[in-house]
């Protein structure tokens, strides 16, 4: 079938340097991801040599410090990196990446001290090291100041106890970026540990078997009276909960720009598709129907990278509109990328039912686009504050 390159149109976000950075992001996905999802989707899980691979060629540590391995770079590489990895055939994949990189060392690297980013965040963007994020527990998903893991002080130690669940990367991380509850219940006791999963009283329990993104493990995570030092505090006792909120930009950012490179894939692979289909003596593509719907997710697409990059533009420049931007940005990704799964599906007929295709697999993985680093409804909620 020949392939269908989408005409991407230019965006005045972007340089030249990050179109190079483009090429080397995809070519990367082609060498390195594209052949092996499928067997990584069947194990549940990536190989762990891809983050030592991705460390090798720069992509976990974009918009971190040099002397930590990273490139300095801004959302915009962010975006760029989170376009072209979601074209890899396995959202899983690019998940598992991108929790360690923009999700668990995003907070390190504004908060944590120069010892602890020596001894966590340099390996992990080397690729050596696998870290999560672990905020959301059993009884506390969008109601992040409902968690309840408690971390005890003790002496010159913390001793943590609790339950966390759905965390990416948590079957295997080597150091979670972690809530712990502090102090009061409600927003004000709420802290972050570094929290290395070698500490005793420490359970994986269950791999969680989900939906979508199966490349990417996610974990149900259990804490039983595990002493940690209490330099593993990262920033100050208390502030738990602004330092996640100010930080969901970025993921919230990560999954529309997936979005924008899913959107892109699929509608190639639905125009490759439908030139070659024929059904009553021509093809698919020249019924009208289908044309028009192609202009609307061509449409689609674009609204939704222009809100991205806008909104990693405000983010760039630490702009508090950013915050909206994002929420927005997201909440319109969700929505359009999930409409143009269900139209590729449809596009192609019985073939778009077989696992031997993608298309499945983009179906299922986009269901959880208005659910994960807050919900549809939780944008909805934000954005309007914003208004009323
Ligand atoms: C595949 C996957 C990977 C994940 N990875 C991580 C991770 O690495 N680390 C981590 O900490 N968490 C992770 N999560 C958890 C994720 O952040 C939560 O699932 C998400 O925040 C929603 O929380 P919940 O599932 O408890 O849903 P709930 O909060 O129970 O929400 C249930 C429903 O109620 C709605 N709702 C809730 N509050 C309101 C409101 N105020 N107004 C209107 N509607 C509302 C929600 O929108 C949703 O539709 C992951 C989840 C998934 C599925």
């Amino acid at each position: 079938m020949p392939q269908t390159t989408y005409p991407r149109q230019p965006s005045s976000f972007l340089t030249e340097d990050h179109e190079a950075f483009r090429q080397t992001v995809s070519s990367f996905v082609e060498r390195e991801i594209r052949p092996n999802v499928d067997a990584w989707e069947r194990d549940g899980q990536c190989d762990r040599e891809l983050y030592r691979k991705a460390g090798t060629a720069g992509l976990l540590g974009l918009r971190y410090a040099e002397a930590y391995g990273g490139s300095d770079l801004d959302f915009m590489a962010t975006c760029v990196l989170a376009e072209e990895l979601a074209k890899g055939d396995s959202i899983g994949t690019a998940v598992a990446l991108m929790a360690q990189s923009e999700f668990a060392l995003a907070i390190l690297a504004d908060e944590a001290t120069d010892a602890q980013k020596e001894a966590w965040m340099a390996p992990a963007i080397a690729g050596e090291l696998i870290g999560a994020i672990g905020v959301s527990e059993p009884g506390a998903g969008s109601d992040v100041a409902a968690i309840s893991t408690r971390a005890r002080r003790d002496g010159g130690d913390y001793v943590i106890s609790g339950q966390k669940t759905y965390i990416s990367n948590g079957t295997r991380a080597d150091f979670i970026t972690l809530a712990v509850r502090t102090g009061e219940a409600g927003p004000k006791g709420i802290s972050l540990v570094i929290f290395p999963t070698d500490t005793p009283g420490f359970e994986v329990g269950r791999r969680l078997d989900k939906l979508g993104a199966r490349a990417s493990d996610t974990g149900e995570l259990f804490f039983d009276d595990c002493r940690i030092p209490a330099t593993s505090l990262v920033g100050e006792e208390g502030h738990g909960l602004r330092y996640i909120l100010s930080h969901f930009g970025g993921e919230r950012l990560v999954i529309a720009a997936f979005a924008v490179g899913i959107m892109e894939r699929l509608i190639e692979l639905g125009l490759s598709y439908s030139a070659e289909r024929e059904a009553f003596g021509g093809p698919i593509l020249g019924f009208q129907t289908w044309r028009h719907r192609f202009a609307e997710m061509a449409t689609r697409l674009e609204a939704t990278r222009l809100l991205a990059h806008q909104a990693a533009r405000l983010l760039s420049d630490h702009d508090p509109a950013g915050d909206i931007a994002v929420s927005m940005a997201k909440l319109h990704a969700a929505d359009a990328v999930q409409s143009v799964a269900a139209e590729i599906l449809q596009l192609h007929g019985g073939f778009g039912q077989m696992e031997e295709s993608p298309i499945p697999r983009y179906y299922r993985d986009v269901a959880g686009f208005s659910i994960g680093a807050g919900t549809s409804e939780i944008m909805r909620e934000l954005i309007a504050r914003a208004l009323i």
